[in-house]
């Protein structure tokens, strides 16, 4: 007879508990990851692992701030290892590579660190129930020379990257005796969604900053340029065509040059050839065009996905073909019967939409565990807002908030953009910490540089 010793009961009580398992830690997954950890998981009634192939968080939105330097990334990453410590769940790092439904398997690659050695070995992780929440990337639509030539800016480390590449140019500029080139400090942004015209707004400031720390030689009215370059016929071409507009022309205010209805055919070395066979010399060059799922979600295990790779969901946020999976924002398809003045469509790829799926999937995935029937999500558009830096904010609210669609601008519209990130930082970390981290970092800026120079 096997003995019941307290070690053996905690081990039944652990292999006996519902395994939850997140893939991605994005804006959706750690907000997901955190709610269920503090409740199933803090009380024992559920096993929550997020699993992602970073080692910390940031909020994507945030990347054209780290691009362009404005940001102090301390204050705005979280580390999953405590993040899961304090919520009661377990992180596990490494990339999923595959699925197994009929096991309830996921599989994730070997971690390798920066000098290529192993840190985890190939893992597969059991399931009952299983969030994709892995995000998207940039879509390129295979345009030659993108990948070779362009920057992305899809995760911290390519926010980095770029950041690196634009002090070093001004750096380079100041120390050479010879005239510049006519592709150097020119920087051509692809794609002016709100990702382009943010940064290149962001970017109009920092440049100079860096410029004024001691790089005298460099004129950065004259010296610096920065382009945006949409193939449809306006800025923000999702957003009303009052807001194309006004951004449009703060953004000719501040010098940048908007080339509209203007395709590119390929990214070159040293700048970007256009359809009509223009060619506009830049050193640097951010590929911010489209947006897709990852490559390796098509079709994954038998689930129905769309031309862009997302996982079709039914309002109850489970996948389409198979009830123990979720899947929550950018990586999802989920219908939007009011989209498009009622025509319909998806939900957008929006920081909101993936806050509002994980607030709903944590309320789902409770409801599974006690036998509860599932309910159905409705998106609620809020609106949009673009950030144009210390310039002005521009934006959109709409439907439930004030029934209709109104423009906002300026103050107003920047405090409800700041909004939509502090409500992000409580779903992670509570409003006690909060309130105190917004305190400190408003007494520190006064002492730090405004950009960052490395
Ligand atoms: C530069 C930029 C600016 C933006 N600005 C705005 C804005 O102003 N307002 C707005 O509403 N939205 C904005 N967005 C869009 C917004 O960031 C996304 O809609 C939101 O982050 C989607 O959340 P998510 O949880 O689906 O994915 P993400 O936040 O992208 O997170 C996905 C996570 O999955 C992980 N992952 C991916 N693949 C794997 C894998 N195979 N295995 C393990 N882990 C994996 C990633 O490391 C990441 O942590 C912006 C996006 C960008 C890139």
């Amino acid at each position: 007879m096997i003995r019941k010793t307290p070690e053996r009961c905690a081990m039944n009580e652990l292999a006996s508990r519902h395994r939850v398992v997140i893939v991605g830690g994005g804006a959706g997954g750690l907000e997901l990851a955190t709610r269920l950890g503090d409740t199933l998981g803090r009380r024992g009634k559920a096993d929550v692992t997020l699993i992602d192939k970073g080692r910390t968080h940031v909020w994507k939105p945030k990347l054209h701030e780290i691009a362009s330097g404005s940001m102090d990334l301390s204050a705005h990453e979280v580390n999953y290892l405590a993040q899961a410590h304090w919520h009661h769940f377990r992180f596990r790092l490494g990339e999923m590579t595959a699925l197994d439904r009929e096991r309830r398997e996921v599989r994730v690659a070997p971690f390798l660190d920066a000098e290529g050695q192993q840190v985890t070995p190939d893992r597969v992780f059991g399931y009952d129930t299983l969030v994709l929440a892995l995000g998207s990337l940039s879509n390129d639509f295979g345009t030659p020379g993108v990948a070779v030539h362009a920057l992305k800016l899809e995760s911290k480390a390519d926010a980095e990257r770029f950041h690196a590449r634009m002090v070093d140019a001004c750096i380079r500029a100041h120390a050479q005796t010879t005239p510049l080139r006519a592709d150097q400090l020119r920087v051509a942004i692809i794609g002016a969604g709100a990702t382009g015209v943010e940064l290149a707004a962001e970017l109009h400031r920092t440049t100079r900053e860096v410029v004024a720390y001691g790089l005298d030689r460099v004129d950065a009215d004259k010296d610096i340029h920065v382009s945006v370059i949409e193939a449809a016929d306006r800025v923000l071409p999702a957003l009303p065509a009052r807001l194309s507009k006004a951004t449009e022309a703060l953004l000719q205010k501040l010098g940048v040059v908007v080339y509209t209805s203007a395709k590119v055919d390929e990214v070159l070395g040293r700048g970007v050839r256009l359809a009509d066979g223009r060619t506009l010399p830049a050193e640097l060059v951010v590929w911010a065009a489209g947006v897709k799922a990852p490559d390796f979600l098509k079709d994954i295990a038998g689930l129905e996905t769309n031309r862009s790779n997302q996982l079709a969901v039914r309002p109850t946020l489970q996948t389409t073909r198979d009830d123990a999976i979720y899947a929550i924002g950018d990586c999802s398809a989920c219908a939007w019967p009011e989209a498009n003045g009622g025509k319909g469509g998806i939900v957008p790829p929006r920081a909101q939409a993936a806050h509002q799926q994980a607030m709903h999937v944590a309320g789902q995935i409770r409801r599974r565990l006690v036998g509860k029937a599932q309910k159905d999500w409705r998106y609620r558009d809020f609106g949009s807002l673009v950030s144009l830096g210390e310039f002005s904010t521009v934006g959109n609210m709409m439907g439930g908030l004030i029934g209709g669609s109104l423009m906002i601008e300026g103050l107003f519209a920047r405090l409800m953009y700041m909004s939509l990130y502090k409500m992000h930082e409580l779903a992670l970390h509570g409003a006690a910490k909060v309130s105190l981290d917004t305190l400190a970092r408003m007494i520190t800026r006064r002492t730090e540089p405004h950009v960052k120079l490395h």
